[in-house]
This record gives C-alpha cells, sequence and structure tokens, in this order.
C-alpha cells in the first residue's frame, strides 16, 4: 500500500480529527496506488495517522476512513453501516432519516437518505465511488428496500473527475415516494426533486414550531414542498402561505397539502426577496414567519455578500411580524457559523428597531450527527425568535 507522508506540523489536523488531507500538505508519496484506491497517512516522523482514499485529480488529495491498521474491505463497510444504523434505530427513527452522513459517520463523502421503502445515495467523491456495488449491497441486505436511488446530479463531483449521473441502482423507481414525517404525509419526488428529494435535516425544527403557529397567521418563506407549512397547518395555524421560486417545489407542496386535507395552505410562486419588499410596502402583516433559504455562501469568499442576504430577509421579514409574534429564522451554511448568525440577527433587530428576544437556538436533526472537528459538518442553524 502506498503511503502518504505529510509536511512537518501538518499532522496537527489530523491528531485533531480532521479527516481531510489537502494536496499541499503532502510532503511526498512513497509507492504505488491507483486513483481512488486505499493509501496510510504518515507524519513526517513516520508515525501512523490513518487510512483513508487517494485522489490525485482531487484538491482534497486524501479522506481519512479509519486511524486503525484495518483492512478497507466489504466487512469493514458493514461494520461502519451498522454503526450508523444503530445510532438511528436507538434515536427512534423508522420511516424516513438520513442513514449516513458522510465525515459524520467516517464514511467520508457518501450520503444515504431513506424516503420510506426506498433509499437515495450520494457517492461525492472517486474513492466513495468505487465501493458503490458493496454499499449497495450492504444497503440491501439490511433495509430490504424497494429501490436504491442513486442522485449522483451533483457538479461537485466533477471535482473528483466523476461524472454527474441519476438512475437506479437497485430496483426500480417509484419516482415520487410518499414519507411520514410527525404523522404528516409527504410526497418526496427522489429522481428530480432538489438534492436527494427532501430536506430531512430540519425535521426536529419542523416539530418544534407547534408553539409558535397556533391560530397564527403564517407565512413559510423557502418552503420547498412544504415541510414546515404542513406542519404549521397540523398544529392549527389560521392560514398557511408557502412561498418558493420553484413550481415543480410548489406543485408537490400542494398536493402534500390535499392529501392531508390541509385547507388552510396556499402556495405562491415569488422570489421571496421582492415579496417581502412587496409586503413590507403594503404593510400584509403576519403572527409567525419562518426563513429557510438555500445556502447563500458556498465559499468562504462569498460570505461577506451571504451576510448582507441574510440580514436582509431578515430585516425585512422582521418588519412584518405583529407584536409579540414570532420569526423562525434557519441558515444552512456552514460558513455562517452560529455566533455569525446571532450577530446577523442582533444587527437586522436593531436595523429595524424592534426588541426581539431569542426563544431557542436550534441545530440539523441528530440523524445529522456533528464530527466536532470538521467545521463543515455543524451547518444548520434554526433560531426561534419572538418580535415585540
Ligand atoms: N423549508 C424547506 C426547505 C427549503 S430549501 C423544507 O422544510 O423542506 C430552500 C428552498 O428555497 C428551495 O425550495 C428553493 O427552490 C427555494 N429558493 C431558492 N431561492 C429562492 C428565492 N430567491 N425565493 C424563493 N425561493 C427560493
Amino acid at each position: 500500500m502506498a503511503e502518504i507522508i505529510l509536511k512537518r506540523g501538518e499532522e496537527n489536523d489530523v491528531f485533531a480529527g480532521h479527516l481531510w488531507i489537502y494536496d499541499n500538505e503532502i510532503d511526498r508519496v512513497e509507492g504505488d496506488f491507483e486513483p481512488g484506491g486505499i493509501v496510510d497517512i504518515k507524519s513526517s516522523k513516520g508515525a501512523f495517522l490513518g487510512r483513508g482514499y487517494i485522489n490525485p485529480l482531487s484538491k482534497i488529495r486524501v479522506r481519512i476512513i479509519t486511524r486503525e491498521h484495518e483492512e478497507i474491505d466489504r466487512a469493514f463497510l458493514e461494520r461502519r453501516i451498522d454503526d450508523a444504523v444503530a445510532l438511528r434505530r436507538r434515536l427512534g427513527l423508522e420511516n424516513s432519516y438520513r442513514v449516513i452522513f458522510g465525515e459524520a459517520d467516517m464514511l467520508p463523502a457518501l450520503i444515504v437518505d431513506k424516503f420510506s421503502d426506498c433509499l437515495v445515495i450520494q457517492t461525492l467523491a472517486l474513492g466513495i465511488d468505487r465501493m458503490k456495488s458493496d454499499i449497495v449491497d450492504i444497503l440491501r441486505d439490511r433495509f430490504d428496500p424497494r429501490c436504491i436511488y442513486e442522485r449522483n446530479d451533483v457538479p461537485l463531483r466533477e471535482k473528483e473527475g466523476l461524472k454527474q449521473q441519476t438512475g437506479a441502482l437497485y430496483g426500480i423507481s417509484p419516482g415520487t415516494v410518499e414519507i411520514n414525517e410527525h404523522g404528516i404525509r409527504i410526497l418526496v419526488d427522489i429522481e428530480n426533486g432538489q438534492k436527494t428529494g427532501y430536506f430531512l435535516d430540519q425535521r426536529e425544527n419542523r416539530a418544534a414550531i407547534e408553539p409558535f403557529v397556533r391560530d397564527a397567521r403564517v407565512l413559510d418563506c423557502f418552503s420547498h414542498t412544504g415541510g414546515f407549512a404542513l406542519h404549521a397547518a397540523k398544529y392549527g395555524a389560521k392560514s398557511v402561505e408557502a412561498v418558493d421560486i420553484s413550481e415543480q417545489a410548489l406543485k408537490i407542496a400542494a398536493e402534500n397539502a390535499v392529501l392531508n386535507g390541509f385547507s388552510t395552505i396556499e402556495t405562491k410562486q415569488a422570489n421571496v426577496f421582492d415579496l417581502l419588499n412587496d409586503y413590507v410596502r403594503a404593510g400584509n402583516m403576519f403572527d409567525t414567519i419562518i426563513l429557510d433559504p438555500p445556502a447563500f455562501c458556498k465559499t468562504k469568499s462569498a460570505l461577506s455578500g451571504a451576510y448582507r442576504g441574510y440580514k436582509e430577509i431578515n430585516l425585512r421579514a422582521m418588519k412584518l411580524v405583529n407584536p409579540g409574534g414570532f420569526l423562525i429564522t434557519c441558515s444552512c451554511s456552514h460558513f455562517m457559523t452560529p455566533e455569525l448568525f446571532l450577530k446577523m440577527i442582533n444587527e437586522a433587530a436593531v436595523d429595524v428597531r424592534r426588541r426581539v428576544r431569542i426563544i431557542e437556538i436550534r441545530y440539523q436533526a441528530k440523524d445529522h450527527p456533528v464530527a466536532v472537528n470538521a467545521d463543515e459538518s455543524l451547518y444548520l442553524k434554526c433560531v426561534m425568535l419572538q418580535v415585540l
């Protein structure tokens, strides 16, 4: 097996728990390797640091998959997948959940979501992509699913020299799957929906809106297929307006509303930035507003623009909340750290001259665990505010 010897000092991050070795951290490579194959990582002094898969095309040259001297074979993958599943079972998850969350489950660049009896898989690095057929086999054995569908239509794969591709790896895709979240029936388009079809990371936060929506006039911004809107309706909102820019997402949101007999939900296709402005001008007020935008910044350099974007929508939303009402505001960009996010909320509140208090600070659902030393893996913030 080839050995990757790090430059002096570069082992510190690996000792601290980081799983990625960048190209510029490597002093030399000893021995031959295949792209995507397994290599050993050693410190400049020759200490064994771990084992991972290498991709000479990627800036993230090696992703560490173990810190032990163990064979990376099918039995290894079985142990990793079984550990991941055991956690989710312990959490009491059954119908729909994230089965594998990459680095946090020590399977870098692998995502597996379970939507009822279908699994959706993403392999976002060459090394894990090469293990796909073993992984599919193990998942078949453990879950006996109707179908395992590949959603590798992710541009990030091109940085790994991988093609974007989608399709059933096992079974026949039903196209759309019905899941059950807190007793609500939700349709998930596993073939064409955004990401893997549905945002499971907000599951617990959706349930947590219950105290803030009863008898309320609710505005769900960036509603996608209606996750928050459906929960608001279930928890007794007087009316719910679900806003998204995607017609496809809203079509499913409307179907979901009908499926559950929620006549209080209305969908509206709009750009949230513009719509909030229009509502401010028109004085169209709400009791509770939910903001769950897509990641505004995907790179660190985009952060300052993104910060302004977050502040802009939060500021507008604060203006639209009736005194004593609530703003449930989220960010799924890991560059927007919890500290920065709270700073932004504070600045927005000062600018609109409203007294705002934090009722609760929440993060991603427990089936998206956070690897404590990977900055990227704590990414979702959800803050429940009261606007006085
Ligand atoms: N709240 C959703 C997830 C939101 S994902 C849930 O609980 O499932 C972000 C959504 O924002 C996507 O559906 C995307 O179509 C939408 N979106 C992105 N930019 C937008 C914009 N400027 N205005 C309105 N919607 C937008």
